[in-house]
């Protein structure tokens, strides 16, 4: 589009500030976009692009049918006559669909998730086309996939990793493609993605959990994990998102001065959701619906602009598996109402932030939710011991959590300036707090009757009743329980939740195993009764892991300086945080338990410092860009344009009034000068640093260097372009500002 332009400051200013302003003038035409919801009845279309055992029944014989729960239920394999008869029931059922080609779909350890489109057609004997889906090709792929991160399990040349099937997440339709959940692994077998040691920790805490339950009830089989996740995002309209480079390249704003209203008055909070939003929200959610993901929540948060989405909580490997979706579709359904998803943790400094709630739970088969009080005694030493086995376990492997959840994004929510800090404790309420210090301090018993003991341990077990109302919270907390779950919340928005829920899982099953062991150990050597030594057992626990019990303000300052005395870990350096994966207790949880083997694990922590340095290299280079090229030309035309003014000032007045009306114009140029030759030496100098770090040997040395010496840059470049923001005239700034990103509806 072209404009007249008349003097020389107003092309200036048009050129300068144009991505801005045509942005701006495009919003003023948003309309929200009608969504047609397929029919007023959910059921109707709830899950229609899932393969489901109700569509295996219709699609596949009897015997396939069978094949396939046994899988997924007892883990018994699947022959390669079945595979062929499932593939086929999965083809003609997708066709019913419009489906033309179909994919393996993983989850690399890069952000999101990876397919590859293969068509259905085939030649067939005669040299005919047809279509064919076969069962080798449903149960196992070989992606050209050299290119994902693999912390040099693989040698490029020989870039194989297969992918295989994953039976207990059922097929889905997105589009024209028949999606199959796949795990991703090595030509030598080993993990290359999320959910194959997601899956191995998962049964892990199963048999562990199992054997503990076993001590209550023999009856009980099988220990389910199950995941709730609190997806937060923001949106931002697309033109100003594509305005604003930073945010297309690296997620976040790198600059910006805050607004002059931001959150203060918290209306956003559960206010009215705005009718292009909800427009897109509910989109989203009929295609969730589809995808049978069971969303059931949306409201605003505390930040303007800023959303989240929950679904009911399902079995942690496909509710994983669903916020992958969930995370892709969000994107995709975005674009087409013309906003854009920032699933960045931080994507704007001063405004708060976006998690990923991961509510856990473990449920036994025969029903049980292992972390709900139970209605009577022994149910409730069941829920107990649970209890307690997760204090340990959170105690004991504080800095295997932190590792889990730590990255570039994510560490501007956690242990920086305006965030809660990078310390873990756990919150359990008065009620529940006042029952384990009970426990923990009761002394003499000797000279009590066993009877006595018991009337005694039963009294302590009584929960009441109003510890299942969840409004005793604290929304401080790391790590919350929440009536019949815990919550971990320190996850951020954009990450895989098998992270977290890998190191949780395997956390907990060898907290489960170590505390059996304990039980049997007291029942022998000294002759307790069963219950007896469990209740023993649980009080050393208590009393061991009470440091990290903490009811108070989690991010005050006090905080900090009371965990720091009680020996808690704060640790905000990214690549240290992470380096302690590969420390003693994370090893005896990951490679005990058999999660990883000793290759994965160094890869896992390779691929994660990696991450971490490309995501800080990227933001240092387009900041460096923005700075010289956007930021300083601007400032130098402002400049002018002041000494433009000071020369008319001159023309005009006597020097004693000139002297005395250009006072403040001559200091803001100084200070506008000030300010872009420190934009220019601190760009220059943090390129040097780059330079310097990228010549380091080894993915840790460079991680550190990245963290230590190119990062601070960005907070020091930041703070001059933020100053030259207040003092340049608005008309020729040429990056939407915080109060268009965050405030346009
Ligand atoms: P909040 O008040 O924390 O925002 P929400 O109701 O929005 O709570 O979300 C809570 C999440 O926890 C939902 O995904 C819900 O299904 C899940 N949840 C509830 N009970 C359990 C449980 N026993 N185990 C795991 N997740 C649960
Ligand atoms: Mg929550």
């Amino acid at each position: 589009m072209r404009r007249k332009t008349t003097t020389n400051n107003q092309r200036n200013n048009h050129v300068m500030s144009k991505m801005r302003f045509f942005a701006l003038q495009e919003l003023a035409n948003r309309k929200p976009l009608e969504v047609e919801i397929p029919s007023n009845k959910l059921t109707d279309y709830y899950g229609s692009h899932v393969f489901d055992r109700k569509k295996m029944q219709e699609y596949l014989p009897k015997e396939a049918y069978q094949a396939v729960v046994n899988a997924i239920e007892k883990g018994t394999p699947i022959n390669r006559a079945t595979a062929d008869l499932v593939a086929n029931g999965m083809k003609n059922w997708a066709k019913s669909l419009n489906v033309t080609h179909y994919t393996h779909w993983f989850q690399p350890l890069t952000d999101g998730t990876a397919e590859k489109h293969d068509g259905f057609i085939e030649f067939g004997e005669e040299g005919d086309v047809i279509e064919r889906f076969s069962g080798k090709l449903l149960v196992q792929q070989e992606p050209d996939a050299s290119s994902f991160p693999n912390g040099g399990i693989r040698n490029t040349f020989e870039a194989r990793g297969y992918t295989a099937w994953d039976v207990s997440s059922p097929a889905f339709v997105v589009d024209t493609t028949l999606c199959i959940p796949t795990i991703f692994i090595s030509y030598t077998g080993e993990a290359l993605d999320y959910k194959t040691p997601l899956l191995k920790a998962l049964a892990a805490v199963d048999r562990a959990a199992t054997e503990v339950c076993k001590l209550f009830d023999p009856h009980i089989n099988k220990v389910y994990t199950n995941l709730g996740w609190e997806q937060e995002y923001f949106l931002v309209d697309l033109a100003l998102y594509n305005a604003r480079p930073d945010l297309c390249l690296t997620g976040r704003t790198l600059m910006g001065h805050s607004s002059a209203k931001d959150q203060q008055l918290e209306d956003h909070y559960f206010g009215s959701i705005p009718p292009r939003v909800t427009a897109f929200m509910k989109e989203l959610e009929v295609e969730c619906h589809k995808l049978g993901i069971p969303v059931k929540t949306r409201h605003n948060e505390v930040a303007p602009n800023q959303f989240e989405l929950a679904p009911i909580f399902e079995n942690a490997n496909l509710a994983n598996d669903h916020n992958q979706l969930v995370m892709d579709l969000m994107k995709r359904i975005a674009r087409k109402h013309h906003f854009a998803v920032l699933l960045h943790e931080k994507p704007y400094s001063g405004v708060n932030g976006s998690g990923k709630h991961n509510n856990w739970s473990l449920c036994t088969d025969t029903g049980i939710n292992l972390f709900a009080p139970g209605k009577n005694p022994k149910s409730n030493l069941l829920f107990l011991t649970f209890l307690v086995n997760v204090l340990m376990m959170v105690y004991k492997n504080q800095d295997l959590l932190r590792a889990s959840i730590v990255s570039a994004g994510n560490s501007h929510r956690l242990g920086a300036n305006e965030a809660p800090p990078a310390i873990l404790s756990i919150f359990l309420g008065k009620q529940l707090s006042t029952i384990l210090d009970q426990i923990a301090s009761q002394t003499d018993e000797s000279g009590r009757s066993a009877e006595e003991k018991t009337i005694l341990r039963l009294g302590i077990g009584r929960i009441p009743e109003i510890l299942l109302d969840t409004t005793d919270r604290n929304r401080t907390s790391p790590f919350a329980f929440t009536g019949n779950r815990f919550e971990f919340r320190a996850a951020g928005s954009s990450a895989n939740c098998a992270a977290a829920m890998i190191a949780i899982n395997s956390a907990m099953a060898s907290q489960l195993n170590e505390f059996r062991v304990g039980v049997e150990r007291l029942m022998e050597e000294t002759h307790l009764s069963k219950e007896e030594a469990i209740f023993q057992q649980m009080k050393q626990t208590i009393i061991a892991s009470a440091p990290i019990r903490f009811e108070g303000d989690g991010y005050s300052q006090q905080w900090r300086e009371e965990a720091a005395r009680r020996g808690l870990t704060n640790i905000s350096h990214v690549p240290e945080a992470l380096m302690h994966y590969m420390d003693d207790q994370a090893r005896t949880v990951l490679l005990g338990e058999h999660i990883f083997n000793e290759t994965e694990l160094a890869s896992r922590v390779e691929v994660e410092l990696e991450k971490y340095t490309m995501k800080v290299q990227i933001e240092s280079r387009v900041l460096g860009d923005l700075a010289i090229n956007h930021i300083v030309p601007t400032a130098v035309i402002y400049q002018n344009r002041l000494l433009e003014n000071l020369r008319g000032l001159r023309e005009t007045f006597s020097a004693e009034e000139y002297e005395e009306l250009s006072a403040d114009r001559k200091e803001l140029i100084r200070e506008i000068s000030h300010r872009v030759t420190s934009i220019k030496q601190l760009v220059r100098q943090m390129t040097e640093a780059r330079k310097v770090a990228n010549h380091l040997d080894g993915f840790k040395a460079r991680a550190f260097a990245y963290q230590e010496q190119v990062r601070p840059y960005l907070d020091e470049i930041r703070d001059h372009i933020d100053h030259l923001e207040m003092e340049i005239d608005d008309e020729i700034w040429p990056l939407p500002k915080y109060r268009e990103l965050l405030f346009t509806k």
